[in-house]
């Protein structure tokens, strides 16, 4: 068995298919626009959300700058929860890119609602910050996979507007979302004005990111891309893995969720496992109790069984299910598990 490796639904190997697939896509020089693979993906992706345009970028980090970038002006804040992708993992990106700062809101299991985004918004005074900009993400890492639904979207997307905010979706993992919550890409759409998808995370693609909206907001992003250097050429090569994913892997998600919720009712019994949380969708996080075992020692026993897992704190764990991680992995993982006791 290969080693089984549960710190990110990031190291998934493309398959076979996915392969052939990228070896024999048509490919062009993409900053001239003239990529089909590229392209194709791009009307793909914005059909499938019913959103006028898309823009095949190399990262989630890339998408959701370049949108953070044309949504806002140096000086603007934007609120986004304190656990949020963008603000934790971007390299300070929102400062570094956009000249903006975050002013961060204690979510509900990361989740943002109207009651509390509207004290955060500032009034219009000379000497107070604009808001311009609110960012929600979907499902939400830090907080366990939880996930937003269409009708706690709704009433945010209408606060945005009554207050000229613009909205924008963190949808690094919105398929794993959509999954659980049985709505569709097209229902949650039209609540954006921008979305940021990764192909890399639980769809399997070696890279890939795509950033959605209307034709204007594309238009600005492209020119945005080429600045922070992310124009490709013949990247339909990579493209042709990305059209892959979505058209072959999103059904599968909900195997990875059984997975990860099967995890998480192993290590609720067990008695080093100080608590677990809610695991909604593919990732599972847990606190140890460090007077049975340190996170470092927890690491350690399941190294020696090739088993790899992601500290995510002292004595916090995470795991994540995805595609390379299988019904036979599962068992052994919960075999390895239960002997730690
Ligand atoms: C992975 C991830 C991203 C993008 O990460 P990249 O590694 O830059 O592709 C963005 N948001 C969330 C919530 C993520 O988990």
């Amino acid at each position: 068995m290969n080693a089984i490796d549960l710190r990110s639904d990031t190291v998934t190997k493309p398959s076979k298919a996915m392969m052939e697939a990228m070896f024999s896509a048509e490919v062009g020089d993409d900053v001239f626009k003239e990529d089909p693979t590229i392209i194709e993906l791009e009307k793909f992706s914005a059909n499938l959300f019913g959103k006028e345009a898309a823009l095949f970028c190399p990262s989630g980090t890339m998408t959701n700058q370049i949108a953070i970038k044309v949504h806002t002006q140096p000086g603007d804040e934007l609120i986004c929860d304190v656990n949020s992708h963008i603000y934790n993992y971007e390299g300070g990106g929102i400062s570094f890119n956009s000249g903006v700062q975050a002013k961060l809101l204690p979510g509900n299991e990361g989740r943002l609602s109207p009651e509390l985004i509207e004290p955060a918004i500032n009034g219009d005074f000379d000497w107070l910050t604009r808001t311009s900009l609110v960012s929600l993400e979907n499902t939400v890492n830090r907080a366990g996979g939880s996930y937003y639904t269409l009708d706690q979207i709704k009433p945010i997307h209408a606060f945005c507007q009554k207050h000229n905010l613009k909205l924008h979706l963190d949808g690094a993992r919105i398929f794993n979302a959509l999954a659980e919550s049985n709505e569709t890409p097209k229902q949650i759409g039209e609540y954006f004005d921008s979305i940021s998808i990764c192909m890399s995370k639980g769809l399997g693609a070696p890279i890939g990111s795509l950033l959605l909206g209307e034709k204007d907001f594309i238009r600005k992003a492209r020119r945005i891309r080429k600045i922070f250097g992310g124009g490709m050429r013949q990247a339909g090569i990579l493209a042709a893995a990305g059209l892959y994913a979505l058209k072959n892997n999103v059904t599968r998600l909900k195997e990875d969720h059984a997975r990860a919720k099967k995890l998480g009712d192993v290590l609720n019994k067990l008695g080093y496992v100080d608590s677990v949380l809610p695991v909604y969708t593919n990732i599972v996080i847990f606190h140890l109790k460090p007077e049975k075992i340190t996170g470092d020692a927890f690491e350690k026993k399941l190294s020696e069984n090739n088993i790899k897992i992601s500290a995510f704190g002292k004595h916090t764990i995470r795991m994540v299910t995805h595609l390379d991680f299988d019904d036979t992995m599962l068992e052994k993982t919960i075999g390895v598990l239960k002997k730690i006791e």
